[in-house]
């Protein structure tokens, strides 16, 4: 039995930006420690200064530079944690750490970035070993969608939880995974990436971690062109043209009933409603929270995927699929987090 629960919206602390706060409220921020949030991601890196009582103090983003390498990436990470600290007077003293999400597969204890499929310039790099030879302060990396879980189990739809598995549905399929209240890393770091799990072995549209037919191929937002592309080829009528998709067009085609949408949008259900019920059955963890961009896609492909869940689940237990509740600002507060899961 599946609950399905959509956009709850709960008063959080980190909805509430002190920037403007009187000269009393920024010493006593000061006095304690400060920590750095990045979302360090494929088209945008996002900075967060946070106080030592979780609101953000200051903000900064750019563009991602996708032709970087490890050092070119890591030296404007940087630049610009040094420009934070000074426009709000702080030094790395105050600072506790800077914790960065990056969409990577990594080596979670050594901090080594083995390879990003955005940035391709940073490949096999101990960004954490640079990072820390160049500036005074503890860095902690991991994987951009361990850093939403973390939020989103501290502050989103995941609170109260002991379990939760986190479920990205964007560009790409990812996922992270909270066991008894921690994030599990597995032996290597990159435990939760339910997108290269294989649902046809050697068939399918070959994915960028080189195999056909992994998860992320049939759900993800990145694949959508080649599915157009292989269903007009099959003969389906349709009004989606595979130079120009996206996941708006994908709906509104959906909308007017166009066969190959609507074949689309049962194919992605059918999979990612296969790829949660694999992973509840491994872990057997009953709370799966929905973040990313085809979470917009609402009833339309929820219904489906709760409908095709529960075709093989024979067990009427509870399972809860939640849509994330942090609207913004998640890989920053989930990047802080893992500065402050190392404190605790
Ligand atoms: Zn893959």
């Amino acid at each position: 039995m599946t609950f399905i629960t959509f956009g709850v919206k709960m008063k959080i602390r980190y909805d509430s930006v002190f920037v403007n706060k009187g000269n009393a409220e920024m010493e006593r921020t000061m006095e304690t420690s400060c920590v750095i949030g990045i979302d360090a991601g494929g088209t945008k890196v996002a900075y967060g200064l946070f106080g030592s009582n979780g609101e953000i103090i200051e903000r900064m983003e750019h563009p991602t530079d996708k032709d970087a390498d490890g050092p070119t990436f890591s030296d404007i990470l940087i630049k610009n944690i040094e420009i934070i600290l000074d426009k709000r007077n702080l030094t790395f003293k105050e600072l506790s750490g800077v914790g960065i999400g990056v969409p990577s597969f990594l080596l979670y204890e050594e901090g080594r970035v083995l390879m990003t499929s955005t940035i391709t310039g940073i490949n096999d790099f101990p960004m954490r070993k640079y990072l820390e030879d160049r500036i005074p302060t503890t860095i902690v990396l991991d994987n951009d969608a361990n850093a939403a879980a973390l939020a989103e189990h501290r502050y989103g739809a995941g609170r109260g939880t002991k379990h939760m598995v986190y479920v990205v549905l964007g560009t790409g399929l990812g996922g992270g995974i909270i066991i008894n209240e921690k994030l599990f890393h597995g032996s290597y770091g990159w435990a939760g990436e339910i997108g290269h799990m294989i649902a046809t072995a050697d068939k399918g549209v070959m994915c960028g971690c080189e195999n056909k037919g992994c998860y992320m191929s049939y759900v993800s937002g990145r694949f959508l062109p080649d599915h157009v592309r292989l269903g007009l080829e099959d003969g389906v009528e349709s009004i989606l043209n595979p130079d120009a998709m996206n996941g708006e067009k994908l709906i509104e085609a959906y909308k007017i009933n166009d066969a190959l949408a609507v074949k689309i949008v049962e194919q992605m259900a059918h999979n990612i409603a296969v790829n949660i019920f694999n992973v509840y059955q491994v872990l057997n963890i009953n709370t799966f929270v929905f973040g990313g961009g085809l979470t917009s896609f609402g009833n339309i492909l929820f219904d489906k995927v709760e409908a095709e869940f529960d075709r093989y689940n024979h067990i009427s237990l509870p399972v809860h699929f939640k849509m994330a509740e942090l609207k913004k600002d998640f890989g920053i507060i989930g990047a802080a987090e893992f500065i402050r899961e190392g404190n605790n």
